[in-house]
């Protein structure tokens, strides 16, 4: 990957710069070293001789697939190897996790973060019973300080998506005070992790790039399931992400980057005049916030979710024609009250299942889904034309029968003549 340190970035001093290049040093080689031997270890087991193309040509003598068969168990035990390895380096550092707003989403999450690290909760409604149940702490929201006083590592914001502004406005003062008590303890990373979980992008990304101090690093995500769908676990759910300001430094967001560095996304970003940097080269600080996003999102990982890296512009063009347009069916058939008969087909009982999914979240999350995806309007309205298509079709085949049917004699005597 080409890198150019020569543009300046907007966060650490040469200073930091120097101080830290030799921990950094040390690092880099530790970790290169480290891939290295990952890499020994896989070409070693891959056969010289093949080059992946297996289909077609000679069949392949005996006992060649018991050889494979044993390769393929020998990666497994090293992916296991790796895995392992991976999990002990998560709990060796166990988060301490905010999650602000403690409704329906913020418990569901929360339940799962317990799993990882101490969990505190603070909400407008007084949660303390639920929270004790579920063995974690709540404080209150109007008492952000002391919220904030647990020295967390990450804050989740799982407030509505209408509440959201408000809440990262009133959330600015006590998080000011909180970044000097951490300045004054030394703290490397200056502030603590901000992550939404809010299921419109654009919205979230650009309200916390406004106002969040540029301390806290912010990491945009949309787990695209809830309470109901991921009651089971949330194994091959989609978890969209977007890295979006790392110490100080808005990261270029995957879809607009260079094809070439699309695979490598979060170890590159381009910078206003178009030069690639590795997000590691400045400073220890870099690597420490990093390091804080990867053992989040590794709680997802953990979990089995499908990570997809995406920005918040393309995962909104995306939702629209996909979530919003789920939801806003299921509140029209809901509104138009369907019922179970003695009769359901299988469709139709997945039609009642959408209704209930639906209209289970709140109105204010759809609407919310509305007003802040500025795509969804464009969903409804396509959606009123393909309606307004499909009827008039119908209608055209109906009156194509009437026609059909006037012109067919309809007695002897036509015939005859
Ligand atoms: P919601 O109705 O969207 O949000 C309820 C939460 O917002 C509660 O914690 C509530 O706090 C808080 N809230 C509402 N108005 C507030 C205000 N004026 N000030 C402070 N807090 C306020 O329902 P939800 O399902 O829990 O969703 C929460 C977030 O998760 C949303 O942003 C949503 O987009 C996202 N999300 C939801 C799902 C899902 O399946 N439900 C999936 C992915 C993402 P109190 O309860 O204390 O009043």
């Amino acid at each position: 990957m080409a890198s150019c340190s020569s543009v300046a970035l907007s966060s650490p001093s040469p200073s930091d710069h120097n101080r830290n290049s030799n921990n950094m040093n040390t690092a880099r080689s530790h970790k290169r070293a480290k891939v290295s031997h990952y890499y020994t270890e896989l070409h070693a087991s891959i056969s010289p001789d093949s080059n992946g193309t297996s289909s077609g040509g000679e069949a392949a003598p005996a006992g060649k697939l018991e050889e494979l068969k044993q390769r393929e168990a020998e990666l497994a035990n090293l992916l296991a190897a790796v895995r392992r390895e991976k999990l002990s380096a998560i709990q060796s550092r166990p988060l301490k996790i905010g999650v602000l707003g403690f409704g329906r989403f913020g418990q569901f999450i929360a339940r799962t973060f317990q799993k990882y690290g101490t969990v505190v909760v603070t909400s407008r409604s007084d949660y303390t019973e639920i929270a004790s149940g579920m063995g974690v702490t709540y404080v209150p929201l109007s008492n952000l300080d002391s919220f904030l006083a647990q020295d967390l590592d990450v804050i989740v914001v799982a407030t509505s998506i209408l509440s959201f502004e408000s809440t990262i406005q009133d959330l600015v003062p006590p998080l000011e005070r909180d970044l000097n008590r951490r300045k004054q303890k030394g703290d490397l990373v200056k502030g603590p992790l901000i992550v939404d979980v809010l299921s419109v992008k654009e919205h979230a990304r650009q309200t916390m790039l406004n106002l969040l101090p540029t301390e806290c690093d912010i990491l945009c995500t949309h787990p695209m399931f809830g309470p109901d769908s991921g009651k089971h676990g949330w194994h091959n759910l989609n978890f969209v992400f977007e890295k979006t300001r790392i110490d100080g430094v808005v990261l270029e967001q995957p879809d607009d980057m260079p094809a070439e560095l699309q695979q490598d996304n979060s170890e590159a970003f381009v910078d206003n005049a178009g030069q690639v940097h590795s997000v590691h080269e400045d400073s220890e600080s870099h690597v420490e916030a990093m390091d804080r996003v990867e053992r989040f999102l590794s709680i997802w990982e953990e979990e089995g979710c499908r990570m997809v890296p995406m920005s918040a512009k393309r995962h909104d063009a995306h939702a629209a024609n996909s979530q919003f347009i789920t939801h806003l069916m299921g509140r029209i058939l809901g509104s138009q009250g369907l019922a179970p008969t003695p009769i359901d087909t299988k469709g139709f009982e997945s039609v009642l299942k959408l209704v209930g999914s639906t209209t289970a979240d709140s109105f204010e999350l759809f609407y919310g889904l509305y007003k802040f995806n500025q795509n969804s309007l464009d969903t409804i309205l396509q959606l009123r034309s393909a309606m307004d298509e499909v009827v008039d079709k119908l209608k055209e085949k109906e009156d194509e029968e009437e026609e059909r049917k006037n012109d067919t004699p309809t007695d002897m005597s036509s015939v005859a003549s």
